[in-house]
């Protein structure tokens, strides 16, 4: 069966970055060179067991697992979990009109929600403010508050009647840990159920764990900013930036961005590319520069991130 071609969380990110990638991701013939396995990846970096120390904090919190990519399925079991009045659920994922999204931490209170994105990154608590600078960037946060946006923008369309603040759960680089060998405590197993791959020893509990080493950032004056004014688009609002977004995705078209410096980084990369092995990069070069000299050029601006990431 061909698979929906859905707007996630990563491909609106992706976009972000530059819209044209849109167009060449998830394609075979595509080189991308970011490609790697994206649970060793995230291992690697620590998330995984950042995430399973943030559930600890909510001991009655249940987990939805089932194929990743079953997207339907892992949405009608968080949509059975929401009939309850209060719950916590962890992974949690909602479909709706071609968008897709899981949240890390969901915690529901009759209306009241809270969207908890967890990460692996650290900051002062105690010397925190807030993350809007007067540039009109969010000081290098912005793709994470984009994305935790994103997640509001499609739970907010599933159920309207919610009320969602959003925080964002970060290492706190004012703690300590007061318990030795936190890290034991948070094995990696191959075969798990859950998506972090990460197991508690057996009998762990909150209490074990000690004195807190992650801290809650309340993002919704970020997050209200770029759902009403969208900064990182001038001429969208966001609403009209994820349609835009949505539409080619699902009618595989490409998004036109004018090349520039922001394409060094690109991870659609071959460097010999063939009809087999395709790059992305040189397509967009090729095309551009062709016109260019035959003074065809009307490129938009890239309206998106790269100009505003810190
Ligand atoms: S080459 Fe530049 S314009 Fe093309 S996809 Fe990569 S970053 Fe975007």
């Amino acid at each position: 069966m061909k698979k929906p071609r859905l707007l996630t969380k990563s491909r609106f990110k992706l976009a972000l970055d530059c819209p044209t990638k849109l167009f060449y991701t998830r394609k075979r013939e595509y080189e991308n060179q970011a490609d790697t396995d994206s649970f060793l990846e995230g291992l690697a970096q620590g998330g995984f067991q950042v995430e399973e120390l943030a559930r600890m904090e909510h001991p009655n919190g249940v987990a939805i697992t089932g194929d990743d990519y079953n997207y339907q399925l892992v949405a009608n079991r968080t949509k059975e979990l929401l009939k309850q009045e209060n719950v916590c659920i962890f992974e949690p994922a909602f479909l709706i009109d071609g968008l897709f999204i899981r949240v890390d931490i969901l915690v529901k209170k009759g209306n009241e929600i809270q969207l908890i994105e967890v990460k692996a990154k650290s900051i002062s608590s105690s010397n925190h403010n807030s993350f809007i600078k007067s540039t009109g960037s969010f000081g290098g946060w912005d793709s994470y508050l984009y994305d935790i946006a994103f997640q509001k923008y499609v739970m907010q369309l599933c159920y309207p009647e919610w009320k969602i603040s959003a925080s964002l759960k970060l290492v706190d680089k004012d703690a300590t840990t007061s318990v030795d060998g936190l890290h034991t405590c948070f094995k990696i197993v191959s075969n798990s159920d859950l998506r972090t791959g990460i197991e508690k020893k057996d009998g762990l509990t909150k209490e074990d764990l000690g004195d807190t080493i992650l801290c809650t950032i309340n993002v919704n004056e970020e997050i209200d900013l770029i759902l009403t004014q969208n900064p990182a688009d001038e001429t969208r609002s966001f609403p009209e930036l994820v349609n835009y977004f949505r539409e080619h995705y699902q009618s595989d078209s490409k998004i036109f961005t004018e090349i520039g410096s922001h394409c060094k980084a690109c991870e659609f990369k071959e460097d010999n590319p063939t009809a087999q092995e395709k790059s992305g990069f040189h397509e967009c070069w090729t095309s551009q520069l062709q016109l260019s000299v035959s003074k065809k050029l009307a490129m938009p601006a890239n309206p998106c991130l790269s100009a505003h990431a810190a």
